[in-house]
């Protein structure tokens, strides 16, 4: 029989657990309240009695986020997570400290299958989806570690959040919930390559948080040529679906623009890019493409950079150049892991 993943449940379903296993349901509140103090195993719930805790021992499991390695970047304090799970897979999570507070890039799948060239996660392909109750484990594991409060959560590590739908919306609630770390909505953001009918889902749920969209690129051409989800969704249809995210939640959509050397660098791309964007409510983050080896890809120059902000701004698009954190830790996504692989590891 399957074990229940105890903290994948929101407090009516571990209720419903509970009665249809022949315990109490108030007992639900005192369990949630020992794992929001960090239970980890059963004999950490004290106040239960044994046969639950039995109950919790035999059919039920904690997810938890075990430290594999960690590396502190000198430059600027943040912190480089790998952990693993109980079946040894790994994962990479980022806490950047910033004015406002500790924020947190946490994974969402066991590397991704979505391949764009110029990243290590993608290069790897997909090994699982991870649960809601792993995804909420790297911040838990992450907070305890640096005993601070983490207020900023962004999925932004390894994988493509809404190739992982269900788990990742589960995972929103909990953790925007009170039996779980009550962090704000508006506080999370969730980034995507673009799967343009699963962003209409998430503005049906309403959920308040933020929108991130990798576009990378000013055009279906360009963008094919490092993403292949450009071939599955247009751009139009991508920009049409962010108007569409914008108008039911009044939530601003962020792009993500990984600026690459002689790809989507030029004053060309700049003023497509921002023609295109300058009708929607958004934001643009240019972010110097991070070397991954064996793509071939370089970043751009600073004298692009400051170019490509300036037509931008000329067109109405707020434009900024994202300060890269923790470049000598192998901040970007997937490339923690993919070293631990090529040392042997999972
Ligand atoms: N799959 C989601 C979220 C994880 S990737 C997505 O693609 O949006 C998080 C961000 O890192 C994305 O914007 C992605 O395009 C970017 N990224 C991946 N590899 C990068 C690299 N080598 N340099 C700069 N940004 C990169
Ligand atoms: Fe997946 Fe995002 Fe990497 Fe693309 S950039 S391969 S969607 S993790």
């Amino acid at each position: 029989m399957e074990r229940i993943d105890l903290k994948a449940l929101e407090k009516p379903e571990l209720e419903l657990q509970l009665s249809e296993n022949g315990f109490q349901r108030f007992r639900a509140a005192q369990i949630l309240d020992w794992l929001k103090k960090g239970a980890k195993t059963a004999s950490d719930f004290k106040n239960l009695p044994a046969e639950l805790k039995n109950f919790i021992e035999t059919r039920c499991y904690i997810s938890v986020a075990i430290i594999e390695k960690k590396q502190i970047s000198r430059y600027d304090n943040t912190v480089k997570y790998l952990f693993s799970f109980s079946d040894g897979e790994c994962v990479e999570s980022v806490v950047m400290r910033y004015r406002h507070g500790l924020s947190v890039c946490v994974s969402t799948q066991v590397g991704c299958r979505m391949g764009c060239a110029f990243c290590a996660t993608g290069q790897g392909g997909l090994s699982r989806n991870l649960t809601a109750s792993e995804i909420l484990a790297q911040i838990e594991a992450a907070q305890e570690d640096l005993g601070e409060r983490i207020s900023n959560v962004v999925l932004m590590g390894m994988g493509e959040p809404l190739d992982n739908f269900d788990n990742v919306v589960r995972f929103i609630r909990l953790v925007t919930s009170e039996q779980s770390l009550n962090i704000g909505a508006r506080h999370i953001t969730l980034s995507t390559c673009g799967l343009v009918p699963r962003i209409y889902e998430l503005a049906d749920l309403k959920l308040q948080i933020n929108l991130a969209v990798s576009l990378h690129a000013p055009n279906d051409l360009i963008r094919a040529q490092t993403m292949p989800v450009a071939r599955a969704y247009s751009m139009d249809s991508l920009l049409r679906v962010c108007g569409d995210y914008f108008e039911r939640t009044g939530r601003r959509v962020t792009f993500e623009y990984a600026m690459i050397s002689g790809v989507n660098d030029s004053d060309n791309c700049a003023r497509e890019l921002g023609e295109k964007l300058s009708p929607l409510h958004c934001h643009v983050n240019l972010i110097p493409v991070n070397s991954v080896e064996g793509t071939g890809y370089d970043k751009s120059n600073i004298k692009r950079q400051q170019s490509f902000v300036k037509i931008l701004t000329a067109h109405g698009v707020a434009a900024t150049v994202r300060r890269t954190l923790g470049s000598d830790i192998d901040a970007s996504c997937g490339q923690l892991r993919r070293k631990h692989i090529n040392e042997g590891g999972k």
